[in-house]
């Protein structure tokens, strides 16, 4: 095994991948990414891997918006043979009241000055994109036809594979087990497959991000949460657009293949590292879903799963060098939308790491922002 590196990015996910894959692409050698388990073996593959450009906070607009063009062209752009199946189909975020409804009112103004054409709809405007949807208990809708969903393996490939191609190396089934520091410096990595010197590490570790930068002896406000997601059998197509409420804390999905794919927030889920799924989530999230949809009670389950929402205070991603030792970055806490934000992610970091000009405003995502107040509130997560 190698004993330097440049650069070496912990984790495997979609934000290790990207981050890497951006940057050798502007200039960085000698980085590696180095994955306990397999690509994706976090949360990554355990996503709804749902894309949207429809927030309430400008930061998150122009971020989603960003990457979701880039996911437009990735195959070409990452040079990929397979398919990272993003399909279009838009997401309806369903209006349950008023205040909803003032809030999704604003969000539209806001993400229409910024070139995103979503709009607000009826119940019966509503209606057009899903017939069987249940109104009853809504009093509307918005909705983006560019918003969509992707395959998580198929993507997380793509991005390793042009990272190999740029000269990247991927070292998986190892496990970071120390960082060594001197004089408030990087030095290199510890694992147990034998150490690395380094003088630069990029936290990307997601759910065991606050774990990864103990090792360093940095502090970071992170915690982790259990989320449940189920797959039914395959049909017919009957859903375009990912549902979501906000209220009802639910998104549901039609897969390419006609499974359907949903999760529901449930706050009494543990806030730790546990993967494990929760027994009484499909009953929970049948009870909510069916009364939505009421033709799904149909569908039998084939299988649930559960994986991990890293956190931050303001549930917003903290991309940030620590101040406390100089070369340790972080990119984690993306609450439930890490995944459609990684070019963002692999782009900002990669500006961060390398001193280039920002493209987009990271430096609002920087960890001093708590002690600062200037929290980033998103009011459109479920
Ligand atoms: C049920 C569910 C549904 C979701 N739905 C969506 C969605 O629709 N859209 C969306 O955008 N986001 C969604 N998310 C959030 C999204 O999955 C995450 O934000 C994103 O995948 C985070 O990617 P990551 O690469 O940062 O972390 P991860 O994918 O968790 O990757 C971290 C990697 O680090 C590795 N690692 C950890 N510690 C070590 C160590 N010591 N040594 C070596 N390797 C280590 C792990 O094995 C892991 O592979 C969902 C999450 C869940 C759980």
């Amino acid at each position: 095994m190698r004993n330097s590196a440049d650069i070496c990015i912990i984790g495997g996910g979609i934000s290790g991948v990207a981050i890497g894959y951006f940057l050798l692409k502007n200039g960085a050698k000698n980085v590696v990414i180095l994955e306990r388990d397999y690509l994706a073996a976090g949360a990554t593959g355990r996503c709804g891997a749902g894309i949207r450009q429809q927030w309430g906070l400008e930061l998150n607009c122009v971020m989603s918006k960003y990457s979701c063009e880039f996911f437009e062209n990735a195959e070409e752009e990452l040079k990929y043979n397979g398919d990272i199946e993003f399909h279009q189909d838009g997401y309806l975020l369903l209006i349950s009241n008023d205040v909803e409804h003032e809030q999704m009112r604003k969000n539209v103004i806001l993400q229409n000055k910024l070139g995103i054409k979503s709009e607000l709809l009826t119940c019966d405007e509503a209606k057009q994109h899903i017939p069987y949807l249940n109104t009853e208990n809504l009093v509307g809708a918005a909705f983006h036809n560019k918003d969509g969903h992707l395959n998580p393996f198929h993507t997380t490939q793509a991005f390793a594979d042009a990272f190999k191609r740029l000269g990247g190396e991927i070292i998986t089934g190892i496990t970071v087990t120390g960082i060594t520091t001197s004089g408030g410096r990087v030095t290199g990595v510890e694992t147990d497959k034998g150490n690395i010197l380094t003088e630069t590490v990029v936290n990307a570790a997601g759910g065991w991000s606050q774990q990864v930068a103990e090792m360093a002896g940095v502090s970071l406000p992170l915690y982790s949460e259990r989320h449940n997601i189920l797959v039914t059998e395959p049909v017919e197509p009957t859903l375009g657009p990912m549902v979501m409420s906000f209220s009802l804390n639910l998104y549901c999905q039609q897969s390419p293949h006609g499974s359907f794919i949903m999760g529901r927030t449930d706050d009494n889920q543990p806030r730790d590292l546990r993967q494990t799924p929760y027994s009484g989530f499909p009953e929970l999230m049948a009870k909510t879903v069916v009364d939505l949809m009421p033709p799904l009670a149909n569908l039998r389950m084939l299988r649930q799963w559960a994986g991990m929402y890293n956190m931050s205070p303001d549930k917003a991603a903290i991309y940030s060098k620590a101040p406390e030792v100089e070369g340790f970055y972080t990119a984690a806490g993306y609450s439930g939308h890490g995944f459609m934000m990684a070019p963002a992610t692999g782009l900002s970091m990669t500006e961060m790491i390398l001193g280039l000009t920002p493209t987009l405003p990271w430096q609002k995502m920087d960890v001093t922002r708590f002690e600062k107040g200037d929290l980033l509130l998103e009011p459109s997560v479920v």
